[in-house]
């Protein structure tokens, strides 16, 4: 699930979802996940339900003979297994989260309503002992096949209509159609409620699972992304970048005096300046596969895709700017007389011999040069990438500044 869905996530919960579907993007990533959390048990499901009805068809040989004469047993068999295979196969195709639950449901459609027919032919033959049998593939259709709450109402309700309109045409007595519609009936509103809560308590539990996944990769205090997220995300943009040959560039901007600041205006004072700087920097993560984070302290990264170094050096001193024009007074700063940062720029051609932390070193290493160069600046390393080697890191000749120091 993207992190643009966070929002949604926290309204879906509050708002509920009583018609048991979620909104927007939210109902297909459901369907997507839960398809794939169960889908284990449902191919153990087509397998079992398989094998119990090579079983019953064993048995019905010996306890229900009559019902041969209505359709043989290799006519069952054979409509039966290839119908559960079908599914089983289609369990594996690449888009199955979307083509399994269409084809069980057309499949369950066309098994109750043969079902119906069958246990409607003994009835009027005298066997009236195949009927619960539909009831079975009712709850079936409910619980273990995988369908979706209002997808096995639907099959079940045709279900329920073709088993009346079978009965009609065959000429069933009123008063037997109406004892089997009552027992579907009632079977049905049983399961809708069963099935009911455990989608419900599902869902919840999936959003709440999902929520949780979201605050674990955001910064408490400044609402915006975090480490977690953010190590995880360079790595799979610098795939991307990799896989298309785009650049990537990241901005590592660290806040200038901020000891100082915190020492003279209090740390409330310092956590709304960081909230304030994060809000800035967020700002200028616009496309897609851009992001800003709290690196850490008072450390802030941005990675941008696909950003040529005239993109990264032009958007950095954007964001120079932006924080310089919050206006936040800052007396004890030698660099302005209100709170600024530095940025450290690095520019890359990613490409699958280098690694992205090496585009960490060269961002921190170009953060060091710019404060050295005397703070709230922005500095894209002159020396090539390819020149670095990942894992080895270089202080360039400079170190930096430990707290209390310079200020
Ligand atoms: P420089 O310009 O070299 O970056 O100096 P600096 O003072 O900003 O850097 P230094 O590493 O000495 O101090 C970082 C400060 O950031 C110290 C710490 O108290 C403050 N800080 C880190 N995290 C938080 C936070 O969550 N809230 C507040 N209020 N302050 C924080
Ligand atoms: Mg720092
Ligand atoms: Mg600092």
């Amino acid at each position: 699930m993207s992190e643009a869905d966070t929002l949604s996530l926290t309204e879906q919960l509050q708002r509920g979802f009583h018609g048991l579907r979620f909104e927007g993007q939210l109902e297909a990533a459901w369907r997507r996940d839960q398809f794939r959390e169960r889908l284990r048990y449902l191919r153990i499901n087509l397998a079992l339900l398989a094998a119990i009805g090579l079983a019953v068809i064993e048995v019905d040989r010996v306890v229900m003979p009559a019902i041969g004469g209505i359709v043989p047993d290799l006519a069952r068999v054979g409509v039966m297994l290839p119908l559960l295979l079908a599914g089983f196969a289609v369990t594996f195709t690449r888009r199955a989260d979307t083509w399994y639950p269409r084809y069980i449901a057309i499949a369950m459609t066309a098994a109750l309503a043969a079902m119906s027919w069958v246990s409607i032919a003994a009835f009027t033959g005298g066997e009236p002992r195949v009927f619960p049998r539909v009831l079975l593939a009712m709850v079936a259709v409910y619980f273990v096949l995988g369908l979706p709450f209002r997808s096995a109402i639907a099959v079940n309700a045709l279900g329920v209509a073709a088993f009346a309109a079978i009965a009609a045409v065959k000429g069933m007595p009123t008063t037997d159609l109406a004892h089997f519609l009552l027992a579907l009936a009632i079977t049905n509103v049983i399961c809708v409620a069963g099935a009911w809560n455990l989608e419900h308590a599902r869902r919840t539990a999936w959003l709440e699972g999902q929520r949780l996944a979201e605050t674990a990769m955001q910064d408490g205090l400044t609402g915006i992304h975090n480490r977690r997220r953010f190590d995880d995300r360079l790595q799979r943009t610098w795939a991307q970048a990799v896989r298309e040959r785009r650049p990537l560039a990241l901005l590592l901007a660290d806040i200038d005096h901020f000891k100082a600041f915190n020492d003279r205006y209090g740390h409330q004072a310092g956590d709304e300046a960081l909230k304030a700087v994060a809000e800035v920097l967020s700002r200028f993560a616009r496309r897609p596969l851009d992001l800003a984070a709290r690196y850490g302290g008072e450390e802030f990264a941005v990675i941008l895709f696909d950003a040529k170094r005239g993109d990264a050096e032009r958007i950095a001193g954007e964001i120079l700017e932006a924080v310089r024009r919050l206006g936040i007074v800052h007396q004890d700063s030698a660099a302005a007389p209100v709170l600024t940062i530095s940025i450290g720029i690095a520019c890359v051609q990613p490409a699958v011999r280098r690694s992205w932390s090496g585009l960490v070193q060269l961002a921190d290493q170009a953060l060091y040069a710019a404060k050295d160069g005397g703070r709230n600046r922005a500095v894209a390393l002159e020396r090539e990438y390819e020149h670095m080697q990942t894992g080895y890191f270089h202080r360039i000749g400079t170190s930096r500044q430990e707290p209390g120091e310079g200020q």
